[in-house]
């Protein structure tokens, strides 16, 4: 393979083929970036579309991003899902506040430094912000460097997310522009050499590619062993009045952390009776609907249950205006529980 070859092919490619995307302008903002990198961390593009400039227009500097509150950056984190990236994004503005008095640095070495950042994210800045040839490698790059190269190996193993970024890397230096390349690189995973049926006909880098010459291309890379999901079973209750609804609000640690929700029963071995709702202080527990929601670790399921609102709230749980919860935290599958409540429209 000539890595000149595939960098100018794929830069050519990228210049009338690249997606119109909110963060890609002219002129690439650094704090715009850092915010679309760690949305973009296993969020769909289309989901991350619809979010990011509300997000932006909410939070329009690292400074404002920095000095709000974790409640509300979850807030308007919300729908997106993996809120562990929120919290980082949060932290990480903070100590772009306080070592870099708010600017973001173009340092590799600095921003790798920073909290929640990477080598991939540092690597996208650094490169697609501020033209350095720092190579990014991620499920999209790895994908198709093995597939140019006719590597039938485990993507996600050690040993070969060392050998995809020694290619980057190479690759990266050998290109015209590093801001184009990488984001070609990116650009091809998501929309050509996708993970099944790779859009062959339609690549720029075809003559380059190994797999393609081998008939390997559906066959790499190999399939990793899919870890076993835990089960997990939640009875969630709505106790309404006519304008607000109780909720709680979980640990700061764990699964959905630190979210909004209606007050809920877990536990991992077997759904729950409505006589342990009762026993659970829940008065004349209705069942209105069930669901399986799944996450990468977990098979959670659902059952939504109705009940008699408390005359006095108890102690760990807080009514909520109902025209107000679009400005708290609450996980994807909660706003599915709160639409089969008819608490928020469908
Ligand atoms: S030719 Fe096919 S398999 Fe090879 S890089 Fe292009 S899209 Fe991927």
């Amino acid at each position: 393979m000539n890595n000149t070859a595939l960098t100018s092919s794929l830069e050519r490619w990228f210049a009338t083929n690249a997606r119109d995307l909110p963060w890609r302008t002219t002129h690439r903002d650094p704090y715009r970036s850092l915010v679309s990198e760690l949305m973009l961390q296993q969020t769909q593009v289309s989901r991350v579309v619809e979010k990011f400039e509300p997000f932006l227009e909410r939070f329009p500097s690292v400074a404002a991003l920095a000095e709000a509150t974790e409640d509300e950056v979850l807030a308007a984190w919300s729908g997106l899902g993996y809120y562990r990236r929120a919290r980082l994004l949060h932290t990480c503005a903070k100590a772009i506040v306080d070592r870099h008095e708010g600017v973001v640095p173009d340092s590799l070495d600095e921003l790798l430094k920073l909290p929640g950042i990477g080598r991939y994210t540092a690597g996208a800045i650094a490169s697609m912000v501020f033209g350095q040839r720092a190579p990014i490698v991620d499920g999209n790059v790895t994908r198709v460097l093995l597939r140019v190269h006719n590597k039938p190996i485990p993507q996600a193993d050690k040993a070969t997310v060392d050998w995809a970024w020694q290619r980057a890397e190479a690759l990266v230096n050998a290109c015209d522009d590093p801001a184009t390349f990488n984001e070609a690189m990116m650009e091809l995973g998501a929309t050509v050499c996708v993970p099944k049926g790779p859009r062959c006909l339609q690549c720029p880098i075809s003559a380059e590619c190994g797999a393609l010459a081998a008939g390997t291309t559906e066959s790499i890379p190999l399939p990793k062993p899919r870890a076993k999901q835990k089960h997990l079973y939640c009875a969630s209750v709505v106790m309404r009045s006519t304008r607000s609804v109780l909720l709680e609000q979980r640990p700061g640690s764990g699964m959905w952390a630190g979210m909004f929700q209606l007050p809920t029963l877990e536990r991992e071995d077997r759904a729950h009776e409505p006589g342990e709702l009762v026993e659970a202080g829940f008065a004349d527990p209705e069942h209105i609907e069930s669901f399986t929601h799944v996450t990468t670790h977990r098979i959670v399921e659902f059952a939504i249950y109705r009940a008699s609102a408390p005359t006095k709230t108890p102690e760990n749980l807080r009514k909520h205006p109902i025209g107000s919860l679009d400005t708290l935290a609450i996980s994807n599958a909660q706003m599915k529980a709160l639409r089969i409540a008819g608490i928020l429209e469908s």
